[in-house]
C-alpha cells in the first residue's frame, strides 16, 4: 500500500468499510510510515471535531417567535 493509497482510503471512508486484508495493510502502512500515522491521527481529529460541530448543528434551534395579532 503506497502513501497515496492509504490517505485517500483513509479520507474517503472507505478504509472502514475494508475487507480485514486492507486493514491489515493499512495497519502495516501505519508502522512504517510516520508521515501517515500523523495524518491519520489529525484526521480522527478533524472527524470528531467535525462530528461535534454536526450535532451542535443538527440541534433544533428554539421556535420562532409568534407574531402577535394585535
Ligand atoms: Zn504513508
Amino acid at each position: 500500500m503506497k502513501c497515496r493509497d492509504y490517505i485517500f482510503q483513509l479520507t474517503s471512508g472507505q478504509l472502514e468499510d475494508a475487507g480485514t486484508a486492507t486493514q491489515i495493510a493499512a495497519w502495516q502502512h501505519r508502522m512504517i510510515c510516520f508521515r501517515c500515522r500523523a495524518f491519520t491521527r489529525n484526521d480522527r481529529a478533524l472527524q470528531d471535531m467535525l462530528k461535534g460541530y454536526g450535532e451542535h448543528l443538527q440541534t433544533p434551534p428554539a421556535p420562532p417567535a409568534k407574531p402577535t395579532d394585535s
